[in-house]
């Protein structure tokens, strides 16, 4: 029988990338999108059901029709800035709509969840380098509603018996290879693709975001995982759950991070195109420095981040970037 599993925000950037693997691995994905920042071209690869995730009838009607054996949740809303502006719309927007998909998952008897954290969840920490038992200390909405959603899983396994596996991403990046899905966000906010949009001449110069961090060259450090690396930890994720090794939390992140300038440089070397630059001030709510081990995730799940070179995830970028973007 199709082991079907509900895939939150599989129109959205990792949603779809997460529902090509899951499909590659035998599963059925059923995207559950609200269309609100997803593209419906990039449902490609199982149903679609349409709606919010507030809308607990629609919600049980989506699990009472495919039973799905598990629910992975990407759907949320997650720009640093934005939140700074209205924490409001992140603590409902992401808190309570999970709250809501949470007790329908449960209700209908799907205990197997896989959750879409952050590194946003620790905050500064003097860039030691983290993992899973650092201390989360948010500095933004963002960052605290992902940290409430984690802890929620928490409760509703203590109480209902919900087994989740908890990935704390730090900057993912890249596209699908085979151009089939990619990086598309209206408005875009990332610094990749915004770099190659500057490169391309769609926008006039990618601003860095302050110059005077207690960094080497004085910007940002972030570590970047390739998206299909980031995708089949979640498919060893759902294994790991249907095998009932039961709940862990898991950061995916390389161990090796690379500052805003690094970045650059290497657009540089792998378009052969120049990056029009301005230097700007900092962005609220950013880290210094994010960067993490995956020390358990690669021991435990037995993850390689094979593909999460700089050079091989801007090179896929790029060649999503040029193959053309989704359209409203
Ligand atoms: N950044 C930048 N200019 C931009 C967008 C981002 O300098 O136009 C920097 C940002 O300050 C951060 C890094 O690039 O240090 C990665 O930012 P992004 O928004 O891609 O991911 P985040 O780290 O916020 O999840």
């Amino acid at each position: 029988m199709a082991k079907h599993v509900l895939v939150t925000g599989g129109a959205g950037y990792i949603g779809s990338h997460a529902c090509k693997a899951l499909k590659a691995a035998g599963y059925v994905p059923v995207t559950f999108d609200s269309l609100v920042t997803g593209w419906e071209q990039a449902v490609k690869f199982g149903p679609f059901e349409r709606g919010e995730l507030a809308d607990r009838a629609r919600l049980d009607e989506v699990f009472a029709k495919w039973q799905p054996v598990a629910v992975m949740h990407f759907a949320a809303l997650s720009q640093v800035g934005e939140a700074m502006k209205e924490p409001g719309k992140y603590w409902r927007g992401n808190v309570s709509a999970s709250l809501t998909l949470i007790e329908a998952a449960v209700a209908a008897g799907c205990l197997d969840f896989v959750f879409s954290s952050t590194c946003a969840t620790y905050g500064d920490h003097d860039g030691v380098m983290l993992d899973e038992d650092t201390p989360q200390t948010p500095l933004n909405s963002y960052g605290a509603s992902k940290r409430a959603i984690e802890d929620m899983l928490k409760d509703f396994g203590a109480a209902h018996g919900l087994r989740s596996v908890i990935f704390r991403y730090f900057n993912v990046a890249g596209a699908d290879p085979e151009t089939e899905v990619g990086e598309f966000h209206q408005p875009e906010t990332h610094l990749i693709p915004l770099m190659l949009d500057a490169i391309e001449g769609k926008r006039a110069a990618l601003t860095v975001f302050g110059t005077d961090y207690p960094t080497p060259d004085g910007t940002c450090i972030r570590d970047y995982v390739h998206v299909m690396d980031l995708v089949d930890a979640h498919v060893l994720g759902l294994q790991w759950l249907e095998a009932g090794k039961g709940s862990r939390v898991f950061c995916l992140g390389t161990g090796r991070g690379f500052s805003v300038r690094e970045v650059i440089d290497h657009s540089r070397a792998v378009t052969n195109r120049e990056v029009p630059i301005v230097l700007g001030d900092r962005r609220a709510g950013d880290a210094v420095k994010l960067v993490s081990g995956s020390e358990r995730a690669m021991a435990e799940l037995g993850w390689q981040p094979a593909r999460s070179t700089l050079a091989q995830m801007i090179g896929d970028a790029w060649k999503w970037h040029q193959s053309g973007h989704y359209d409203r």
